[in-house]
């Protein structure tokens, strides 16, 4: 059984904590080498894990990473385009990426939307596109500073979320991963403190409650990302509805990605 499928399985009783969910984005960073090497050293450390880890290299090594993945690391993609096929230059379909066996998509990473200018629309199209081909999707929503300055980034994150959601059914959410990722935090070594994370994981979790009911709210793991680090993570993992993390910076190297999968508390 995949250790998707496996996590799935894990989750069946929501008052049983879920086991955390710890994803590594590679960005555009690495080469072929330095993809078979780490990749190859974070399987090796994941024999104990107790864990769901995922890890999602450049797309141009995904097949690297796929033939040196094993001990249940799932490899992902960063993007995908919502059209099956066409005239999208530079682009991949989510039936490409099914192809090549990948685990997961990302989408909505705040990159895409602030640096490629992928809109709400966007995002939820990507997502409707993944889910309806049965790829699993981890979620990215997470407010800009000025929001969170002025007050909004509870709405901010709200919208954006109940946006990628609109017309994913109850039944396709077991496929939905949702990462909480305020740009103020990502990659700039300023991290949300865990009260601060905590509370939005409650309010992304109350709006789940609100679209699909308790059951499928609580199943849904809802990972923090902005700068988590080995001298974070325990903290951060250990706070109430905090179920993972997204890793950027610290998961381009196997000792401190593998910290980070170390400090997460176990499941009971
Ligand atoms: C990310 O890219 O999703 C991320 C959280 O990056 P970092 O950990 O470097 O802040």
């Amino acid at each position: 059984m995949e250790l998707w499928a496996l996590s799935t399985v894990v989750l069946e009783h929501i008052d049983r904590p879920m086991k955390k969910h710890i994803v590594g984005n590679w960005k555009m960073n690495g080469s072929a080498a330095f993809t078979e090497a780490l990749v190859s050293e974070i399987s090796a450390g994941l024999s104990a894990a107790h864990a769901v880890v995922g890890v999602t290299p450049p797309s141009l090594y995904f097949s690297t990473a796929k033939s040196k993945a094993t001990n249940g690391l799932l490899v992902g993609v960063q993007n995908c385009h919502e059209a099956e096929s066409g005239a999208f230059t530079g682009e991949h379909s989510v039936s490409m990426i099914k192809d090549m066996s990948a685990d997961f998509v990302i989408i909505g990473h705040s990159e895409r939307r602030h640096v490629f200018g992928e809109t709400d629309e966007q995002i939820s199209a990507k997502v409707k596109a993944a889910l309806s081909k049965g790829l699993p999707v981890i979620l990215c929503v997470g407010e800009k500073l000025e929001e969170r300055d002025a007050g909004s980034h509870e709405a901010l994150v709200g919208t954006q979320t109940k946006s990628a959601l609109n017309g994913v059914s109850a039944e396709q959410m077991s496929k939905v991963w949702v990462a909480y990722e305020p740009v103020w935090a990502i990659g700039t070594g300023r991290t949300a403190s865990p009260e601060q994370a905590g509370a939005m994981h409650e309010v992304i979790r109350a709006l789940l409650v609100e679209l699909y009911g308790s059951e499928i709210a609580h199943k849904t793991p809802i990972l923090y990302g902005g700068s988590v680090k080995p001298n974070n993570a325990e903290a951060l993992l250990n706070t109430k509805g905090i179920d993972g993390a997204l890793v950027g910076g610290a998961s381009l190297k196997s000792d401190s990605f593998l910290a980070i999968i170390n400090a997460a508390p176990k499941a009971e």
